[in-house]
């Protein structure tokens, strides 16, 4: 018996079924990813026992000599990763990383200009319930309604009508490539600086398949547990020159102890996105996204943009005759898990949107290739064409709980 199945039998008991959860369906929320073994094993450390406020070598505890060792290969390597000039590894998650960003080069009432949540952005890019909304004046721009993409002349427009201090991309659906060079002569045209949230996508920046911000921006913000692969956390890139601004806003300005076991797990996922085998499997979470997505507009999903060069599409239900919330239940019950997703234009709202959003990262992450995919989209598209059909739900999801067993879970088996 485990120490904690003796001491919490209920914490452990649900912590088992979600084992088996994740273990036995098709986990397919953009956002989400199943870290390594080594990962898991790093966060789950004594380092949690550890108060290190400061940074390595300026600590206000003692005892940080091993502690000091994990930060400093963790900034070393994360900026190795991304040709960065500086890293921050300390913030707790990607909201943190960006409110630490903003922190260091905003004051309240500034403007800043980025995407529109409903057509692909995130909270923290100003959504007035957030922070970053109340604190902040936030301009949006969106993606055109003819094909999707991001509307660089609206950027261009925007940022020269309302001189924002700060530009900011990045996105949490949308199914692209950035171009973020692009942004870069913008913000450059009108003074402002530059700050790319590729918290989606950061695995993909490290895999090679999408170019890379750190060249082009004054700050990249990330999530370590999306694409990346690594725990639950966030961090920050910057040039040389906001170094010192960025480190004294993360702490004293909105942290206090940083959290040493998930650094150190960061620390590994950054070794093990700079493997080659990493390559293979960005290469491959986009080549998924693809097969995919061909197989869902083949059975009559009409999918944002037309299409899909990331590892996620946006995928538009009502041509099917069905709801975002209608489909994700569906889908749940079988197995599949998704999440409803606005689509640009919705007419609908976000309780009960359009669409839903669908990614390959954590498929890929248990060795599916796009011959899985082909299998993937066929059980997607049996249970939307009878998301009531209970004899449907269970072939299904008894067909997926076979399939499953082919490929194992890192840390789970
Ligand atoms: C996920 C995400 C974040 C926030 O990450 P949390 O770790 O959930 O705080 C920030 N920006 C973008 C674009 C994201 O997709």
């Amino acid at each position: 018996m485990s120490s904690l199945q003796q001491t919490d039998p209920e914490i452990f008991s649900a912590i088992q079924h979600e084992r088996v959860r994740q273990h036995d369906g098709l986990e397919l929320i953009a956002s989400e990813n199943y870290t390594s073994a080594a990962v898991l094993e790093a966060a789950g450390t004594v380092l949690t026992n550890k108060y290190a406020e400061g940074y390595p070598g300026k600590r206000y505890y003692g005892g940080c000599e091993h502690v000091d060792v994990i930060e400093d290969l963790a900034r070393q390597r994360a900026c190795r990763l991304f040709g960065a000039e500086h890293a921050n590894v300390q913030p707790h998650a990607g909201s943190p990383a960006n409110m630490a960003v903003y922190f260091t080069v905003l004051k309240p009432g500034d403007t800043f200009l980025a995407l529109n949540l409903a057509h692909g952005g995130h909270l923290t890019h100003g959504m007035h319930l957030n922070f970053s909304g109340q604190l902040y004046h936030a301009v949006h721009y969106g993606v055109r309604e003819s094909d999707h993409r991001i509307d660089f002349d609206q950027v261009a427009s925007l940022a020269r009508e309302h001189k924002p201090k700060l530009i900011v991309t990045g996105a949490s659906a949308y199914p692209r490539e950035i171009d973020h060079a692009k942004f870069a002569d913008i913000a450059r045209e009108v003074g402002a600086l530059f700050v790319v949230d590729m918290a989606h996508y950061a695995g993909l920046v490290a895999g090679g398949i999408h170019n890379n911000p750190v060249p082009v921006a004054d700050f990249v913000t990330s999530t370590s547990h999306k694409t990346l692969r690594g725990p639950r956390s966030g961090f920050v890139l910057c040039k040389k020159q906001h170094a010192a601004g960025l480190d004294k806003t993360v702490f004293p300005g909105l942290q206090g102890g940083p959290l040493e076991h998930i650094i150190a797990a960061k620390a590994v996922c950054f070794l093990e996105a700079s493997q080659p085998s990493f390559k293979v499997y960005a290469k491959q979470i986009v080549a998924n996204a693809k097969a995919l997505a061909e197989t869902l507009m083949s059975g009559g999903i009409k999918l944002a943009s037309g299409g899909t060069d990331n590892h996620l599409m946006l995928c538009d239900v009502t041509t099917i005759g069905l709801t975002g919330s209608i489909a994700e239940k569906s889908l749940d019950r079988a197995g599949i898990t998704v999440n409803k997703n606005m689509i640009p234009f919705d007419q609908r709202k976000p309780l009960d949107p359009s669409g839903i959003r669908i990614g390959t990262p954590a498929l890929t992450t248990r060795g599916m290739k796009e011959a899985e995919m082909l299998r993937v989209g066929a059980w997607i598209l049996q249970v939307l064409r009878a998301p009531e059909d209970a004899a449907v739900t269970e072939r299904v999801r008894g067909e997926i709980r076979e399939f499953c067993k082919n490929f194992p879970v890192p840390g789970i088996g």
